[in-house]
């Protein structure tokens, strides 16, 4: 009946999905009962358009992905900024030389910017544990002062561990920049879709080779047993892709993959504005990480206004999101486990943000999934 069988609607598999469906028979199932996965969106009780799942931005420099996407969506341009509280006032971030200006009295700050720019290229995007590094007084105060009221304490809140413990990859997300540039990224696409993100992977999935199932547990449908897959009872000989958690997959045979969860906590506010900028980071006071505001990503007319406050804490399955893989080594070596065990089924591959256990940006995961589609196709 179907040639292929598609787990989850997030990004990678309405992507695949709509590859696979210009020739085969596509059956795409869907835990929630709505599409999208974490990019969900929805118009909500102020009507105003906002992320179930927290703030998704997208940003590309490659032109590709963006005519890719440009066949399922009309977009707004919109430039991402960043604003963090350090000592009591709202700053830029990425950290470049008008936030220098804005915490140092400026004949420190002058110094600061002669020493940065006597040590790195005018441009260029330093991450913080490089800067860290550096033999240069100056810097290393600069390095210091950075780390302590911007990294630190914000990165504890989020992953419950210092920076020096997870990939450097993580903090070097947001580098210190040797620029004026206050936006939070720099890619040469940049834009949220016009009608949101669920209307663009409506979009997407709307094709005629496609039977989506929503409420449907992929194991509701399917059993894995010696190698086999068996889809409502039946020898299944297609393929499967599978953008869940692997541990699921297998029973946890192996225990569980580390996630790192968050309490989204939307509010009202009777105000037509809340705050200066999209997202205000609140490194080193309160439990949550970061407001944000969506009337900024999405303007809408209004008298009031949502925020969102973000408290990250512990996955526990079944009871949370889990919405960032841990990349701590031991965490990375728990998912080559189940890697290998997937060997046994050769049918199934894994992609996405959850199966890979990678922190893909959303581009990430569209450049995944046609690359897995090109591989696959055949
Ligand atoms: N980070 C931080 N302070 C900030 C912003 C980011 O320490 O003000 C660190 C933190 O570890 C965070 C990582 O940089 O998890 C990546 O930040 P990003 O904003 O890219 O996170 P995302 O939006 O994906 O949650």
């Amino acid at each position: 009946m179907f040639d292929i069988v598609i787990v989850g609607t997030g990004i990678s598999g309405a992507i695949l999905a709509e590859r696979f469906a210009q020739d085969k028979k596509v059956l795409l199932i869907e835990r929630r009962q709505n599409i999208g996965g974490n990019c969900y969106d929805e118009i909500d009780g102020n009507g105003i358009l906002i992320h179930k799942y927290g703030p998704h931005l997208f940003h590309t420099d490659d032109a590709e992905i963006w005519q890719y996407l440009s066949k399922f969506t009309e977009w707004q341009t919109y430039q991402h900024k960043v604003l963090a509280m350090i000592d009591g006032q709202a700053v830029p971030i990425p950290f470049n030389f008008n936030t220098l200006y804005k915490v140092f009295p400026k004949n420190l700050a002058e110094r600061l910017e002669i020493a940065l720019l006597k040590n790195f290229e005018y441009g260029k995007k330093i991450p913080i544990l490089e800067l860290k590094n550096s033999f240069d007084a100056d810097l290393q105060f600069l390095a210091d002062f950075v780390y302590e009221k911007i990294f630190l304490h914000y990165t504890e809140k989020q992953w419950n561990l210092t920076p020096d413990k997870i990939d450097g990859a993580v903090t070097a997300r947001v580098p210190v920049s040797i620029s004026r540039d206050d936006r939070y990224f720099s890619d040469k696409f940049q834009a949220v879709p016009k009608r949101g993100y669920t209307a663009m992977i409506q979009k997407i999935i709307s094709q005629k080779n496609i039977k989506l199932m929503l409420n449907t547990d992929f194991r509701e449908i399917a059993t894995l047993r010696d190698g086999k897959i068996y889809l409502f009872d039946s020898e299944f000989n297609g393929k499967i892709i599978y953008t869940g958690m692997l541990d699921e997959l297998f029973n946890y045979k192996f225990g569980a993959l580390e996630y790192r969860s968050v309490d989204m906590k939307f509010e009202t506010v009777d105000a037509e504005n809340f705050q200066a900028a999209a997202t205000v980071n609140y490194p080193n006071n309160y439990e949550f990480t970061r407001i944000t505001e969506f009337k900024h990503i999405h303007p809408a007319k209004s008298a009031r206004t949502t925020i969102l406050k973000e408290y990250p804490q512990n996955y526990y399955i079944g009871k949370n999101e889990p919405y960032y893989p841990i990349f701590t080594d031991a965490a990375k070596f728990a998912h080559e486990k189940y890697l290998n065990e997937l060997k046994n089924f050769p049918q199934i591959k894994a992609v996405g943000r959850l199966a890979e256990y990678r922190y893909f940006d959303m581009d990430d995961a569209v450049k995944r999934a046609l690359e897995i589609y090109a591989e696959l196709k055949n």
